[in-house]
C-alpha cells in the first residue's frame, strides 16, 4: 500500500497530513516544523483557523533551511463561507496565500457547501492546482458534477469520518466518481467546543483499545490506519511533538514513498 493517493489531476496527495484546527498560535509553528522533520508533507489549513500565518512561517523556514522544497509539500486551505461573493473570493484566497507565504496552493476547498464556479479562475491563473469540497453530501456533489459548464471537477471531498461515522456510502460514491475523500476529526476531535461529558470517546473506546493492545499500537494509530486501509486521506491534528511522530508512524509502517495508489 502506498503512502499517497493519486487525485484525478494525477497529483499525489500524501495519505497522512497534519490537521491545524485549534492549533494555537504560539504552538502551531513549532508543530509544523516538528512535523516536517518527522516526514509530514501534507498540511491541512484554513482561513478560519486563524493560524495560517504561523503555519506559513514554519513552512517558509523549512524551505529556507533546504529541509524541503515547495514541490515536495501538499498544502490545502479552505475558502470560508462569508467570502463567497465573487469579489471576495480572491481577497480571501490572497490572504491565505500571503499568510502561508506560498505562491500557489495544491488544493483549495470550499469549507461548507456552496457552488464551485467562482473558484475556477484561481486554477486558470495557476494559483491553485486543484479544487475540492468539504462537508458535501452525495446530493450536493451530484449537483456540482451535473452543473452545465463545469470546468474543474472537484478532486476531493473532506468530511468528518471515523469508526463512529464511517461514511461508507459517501466514500463509495466519491471514489466511484474519481473524487478522493479526506477524513477529518479522525480521532473524534476530543477538543471540539461542542463536546458533552456524556459523549463517547473514540480514543477511549474499549474496542479500539482492544485492537490497539492486540497489535501493540496506540488507539490513535488504529484510528489513523482505519482510513489508510480504505484509501482515505487522514489529517489528525496535534501540537504535541511525541504525538506528531506517533500519528505519522502508521504511514511509515506501510512502506516506502514510491509506489502506486493500489
Ligand atoms: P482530531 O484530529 O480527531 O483530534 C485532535 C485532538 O486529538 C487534539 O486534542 C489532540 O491533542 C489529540 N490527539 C492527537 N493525536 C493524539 C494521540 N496520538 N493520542 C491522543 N490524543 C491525540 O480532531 P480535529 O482537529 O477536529 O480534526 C483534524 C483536522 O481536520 C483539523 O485539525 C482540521 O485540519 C480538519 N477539520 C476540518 C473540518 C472541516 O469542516 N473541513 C472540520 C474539522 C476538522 P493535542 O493537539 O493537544 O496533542
Amino acid at each position: 500500500m502506498a503512502n499517497f493517493v493519486e487525485l484525478s489531476t494525477k497529483a499525489k496527495m500524501p495519505i497522512v497530513g497534519l490537521g491545524t484546527w485549534q492549533s494555537p498560535p504560539g504552538k502551531v509553528k513549532e508543530a509544523v516544523k516538528v512535523a516536517i522533520d518527522a516526514g509530514y508533507r501534507h498540511f491541512d489549513c484554513a482561513y478560519v483557523y486563524k493560524n495560517e500565518n504561523e503555519v506559513g512561517e514554519a513552512i517558509h523556514e523549512k524551505i529556507q533551511e533546504k529541509v524541503v522544497k515547495r514541490e515536495d509539500l501538499f498544502v490545502v486551505s479552505k475558502l470560508w463561507s462569508t467570502f463567497f461573493a465573487r469579489n471576495l473570493v480572491k481577497e480571501a484566497f490572497q490572504k491565505t496565500l500571503k499568510d502561508l507565504k506560498l505562491d500557489y496552493l495544491d488544493l483549495y476547498l470550499i469549507h461548507f457547501p456552496q457552488g464551485l464556479k467562482v473558484m475556477e479562475e484561481l486554477v486558470d491563473e495557476g494559483l491553485v492546482k486543484a479544487l475540492g469540497v468539504s462537508n458535501f453530501n452525495h446530493f450536493q456533489i451530484e449537483r456540482i458534477l451535473n452543473k452545465p459548464g463545469l470546468k474543474y471537477k472537484p478532486v476531493m471531498n473532506q468530511v468528518e469520518c471515523h469508526p463512529y461515522l464511517t461514511q461508507e456510502k459517501l466514500i463509495q460514491y466519491c471514489h466511484s466518481n474519481g473524487i478522493g475523500v479526506t477524513a477529518y476529526s479522525p480521532l473524534g476531535s476530543p477538543e471540539r467546543p461542542w463536546a458533552k461529558p456524556e459523549d463517547p470517546s473514540l480514543l477511549e473506546d474499549p474496542k479500539i483499545k482492544e485492537i490497539a493492545a492486540k497489535h501493540n499500537k496506540t488507539p490513535a494509530q488504529v484510528l489513523i490506519r482505519f482510513h489508510i486501509q480504505r484509501k482515505v486521506v487522514v489529517i489528525p491534528k496535534t501540537v504535541t511533538p511525541a504525538r506528531i511522530v506517533e500519528n505519522f508512524q502508521v504511514r511509515l509502517q506501510l512502506g516506502v514513498w514510491e509506489g502506486s495508489v493500489e
